[in-house]
């Protein structure tokens, strides 16, 4: 197949994208690494008549401020180098498409494209991160859990673009792990949990973040195994979490695998994560 025909920016800067995109109104689409967008262009499931560019738009930017601040066009592949980056992040990032799709990719396209069984947005919302926009109505940051609505659909207004995320550092006392099955390396996970726990000195888990993904439209946290874990010392808890987890999710079966497979599955990857945090 090949792409519907469309007018094609190259926004030299945040400032170009948006007017681009003001003039180009709701069939204007900005392209990032393409590593989504060029695949939907061309199986024609999205027609934009206009595609702004925002590869040389000034969007690559890292910087330590009240947390990690990644521009959105940094690239995905970028993160494993950098110490400042969350461990659970780059725990994910190997699960994230291929090295080659890495290469292109971005974490703001990861982000802004929202698809419900992608690893970036997981951890974004179990770290609790937030997404910065800009557009027609100025600057806007999003809690991450408030960003995500369901597949491929956000709090993204039309003619905004995701300038930046915002990452916590990891801190003393805590932990994390990330752990999915896909059928084949790169493939989409099948189901996917994300796990930080927070420590105090008596070695207590005094916070808990549990999120899980794919089986869900959208990056979703289960705050009853959060609270199940927070007192514990999450070994000791690791077991009843997978089981409360498993009860919580309601995935549809697909012809890969079955519900009932699915809500297993998230039962004991939650427990392994849980005991890998602990
Ligand atoms: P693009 O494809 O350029 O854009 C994606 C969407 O986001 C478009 O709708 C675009 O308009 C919008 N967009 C992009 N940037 C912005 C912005 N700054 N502001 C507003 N809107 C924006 N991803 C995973 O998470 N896990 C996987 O296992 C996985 N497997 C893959 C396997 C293959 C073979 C391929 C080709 C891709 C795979 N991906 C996977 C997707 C990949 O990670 C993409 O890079 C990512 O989903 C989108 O990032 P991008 O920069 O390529 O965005």
């Amino acid at each position: 197949m090949k792409p519907a025909p469309f007018d094609y920016v190259r926004a030299g800067s945040l400032e170009e994208a948006l007017a681009a995109l003001a003039e180009g109104g709701e069939d204007a689409k900005p392209i990032a690494g393409g590593q989504s967008l060029v695949p939907a262009l061309a199986m024609r499931l999205v027609r934009p008549s206009l595609l702004v560019d925002l590869n040389r738009a000034g969007l690559d930017g890292v910087e330590s401020n009240g947390g990690l601040r990644l521009g959105a066009m940094v690239r995905q592949a970028s993160l494993a180098e950098d110490e400042r980056v969350h461990p659970l992040v780059r725990a994910a990032l190997p699960y994230v498409g291929h090295f080659v799709t890495r290469n292109r990719g971005t974490v703001g396209g990861s982000i802004a494209h929202a698809d419900g069984a992608a690893e970036l947005p997981l951890c974004l919302v179990a770290l609790d991160g937030v997404v910065v926009v800009e557009g027609p109505g100025g600057r806007r940051e999003i809690a991450a859990r408030e960003f995500f609505v369901t597949h491929y659909l956000t709090t993204l207004a039309v003619g905004e673009v995701l300038v930046e995320t915002v990452w916590p550092l990891a801190r003393e006392g805590e932990s994390s792990a990330f752990v999915e099955t896909a059928l084949r390396a790169g493939d989409f996970a099948l189901s996917m949990v994300a796990v930080r726990l927070l420590r105090n000195r008596e070695g207590a888990v005094s916070e808990a973040a549990v999120a899980v993904g794919s089986v869900t439209d959208r990056p979703t946290r289960l705050a009853e195994v959060e609270r199940l874990i927070v007192g514990s010392t999450g070994a000791e808890a690791a077991a009843e979490a997978g089981a409360l987890a498993a009860r919580l999710v309601d995935p549809a079966g697909s012809q890969h695998a079955s519900a009932r497979y699915l809500r297993e599955l998230t039962g004991t990857l939650t427990a392994r994560a849980v005991a890998e945090a602990a």
